[in-house]
């Protein structure tokens, strides 16, 4: 059971001449999942390789529990990573390469054994004690890579896109299967993805990295829906923003022209006649994505884009309609 404290991390690679991390802080929570979600190149394994000490930050600090670990020797910190490969030794069975922390740390045999019979119900595969990595299919690698993980109790889990490598419904079940696991034994946890949808389903909260700082960090739930920020909503898949002199709607609170506003992609409605504040426009684009329909509308050369669950009115490109706002879902963002 750990608290995780990043403090003010800095860090700037050799011959590089802007810093990976800028001034980054992040805690954790006793058990919490966190979610660190961002595009590529933004500096999320970094983070990881200074938790573990295969990296030292320039400055700043990594505490578990109030004391700094970057002093302390990496395999002793007790934050062990997964990645998106299982890097199973291919040569040793199943049971020895769960019980391999554990037989390094000097544990006997007959701990071992129990230990890794726990982790394999735990990750629900009893029984292939004996299998090589070789007999087991990428999910069933994963979960085995995730038990090796477990099994010496760590206080930090560190998930560096564990599930990228696999197909959509064993991806799925695996979600579901490390958010259980997770939640179970209660490890703190970070969670390293550039996938929205899957952030959004493990963890407890969602920190966004853009350029090295976290832009945002909130539930799932809140970021999807009121992001504050104009880069974070862009990354949450909003794509429609309006000046408060755009807004189709009074906004009584606070509509200002110099103000920004933000709304989903879904809380726009596309329809044939006009109604009470809605915007003629002409349809530019028209996908069609089985569950929903995505439109493209120009308004006065303003695209916005709206997605509406199926059964829609479809409507196609060049096509004259009216766009409607759900004004409760217009929100504020700071540019
Ligand atoms: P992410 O995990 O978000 O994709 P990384 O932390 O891997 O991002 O990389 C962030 C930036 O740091 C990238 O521009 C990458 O090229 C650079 N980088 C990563 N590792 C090194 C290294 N050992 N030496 C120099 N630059 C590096």
């Amino acid at each position: 059971m750990t608290t995780v404290n990043i403090i003010s991390l800095n860090k700037t690679y050799p011959n590089q001449s802007l810093p990976v991390l800028k001034d980054f802080s992040l805690s954790l929570n006793d058990g919490e999942m966190v979610a660190l979600l961002g595009p590529s190149g933004m500096g999320k394994s970094t983070l990881l390789k200074l938790i573990t000490g295969i990296e030292r930050p320039d400055s700043g600090d990594i505490q578990f529990d109030s004391s700094s670990i970057l002093n302390v020797d990496p395999n002793k910190r007790g934050a062990v990573l997964m990645f998106q490969k299982s890097y199973l030794f291919p040569f040793l069975n199943v049971e020895d390469n769960i019980g391999f922390g554990l037989k390094v740390q000097g544990a006997s045999s007959e701990t071992i054994h129990t230990e890794v019979k726990r982790m394999l119900n735990l990750i629900g595969l009893p029984g292939i004690e004996k299998r090589k990595p070789g007999q087991l299919s990428g999910g069933e690698g994963q979960r085995v890579a995730l038990a090796r993980a477990l099994v010496t109790n760590p206080k930090l889990l560190l998930l560096d896109e564990p599930l990228s490598s696999l197909d959509t419904t064993v991806r799925m079940n695996l979600q579901e299967a490390i958010r259980n696991i997770q939640r179970e034994l209660g490890v703190t946890t970070i969670f390293v993805t550039h996938d929205l949808g899957e952030a959004m389903a493990m963890s407890d909260r969602m920190a966004l990295l853009l350029n090295g700082e976290i832009v945002a960090l909130d539930k799932p739930e809140n970021l999807f829906h009121r992001p504050r920020s104009l880069a974070a909503a862009r990354f949450m898949g909003v794509s429609t923003f309006l000046s408060g002199s755009q807004l189709p709607v009074k906004k009584d609170v606070c509509s200002s022209s110099e103000k920004m506003f933000a709304i989903r992609p879904e809380h726009i409605r596309i329809q044939k006649e006009a109604c009470k504040d809605s915007t003629p426009g002409v349809v530019s684009d028209c996908v069609f994505r089985g569950e929903y329909i995505e439109y493209q509308v120009n308004i006065n050369e303003m695209i916005v884009r709206a997605r509406m669950p199926m059964p829609a009115p479809m409507f196609t490109h060049g096509e004259q309609v009216y766009v409607k706002f759900a004004e409760e879902y217009l929100f504020e963002v700071e540019n």
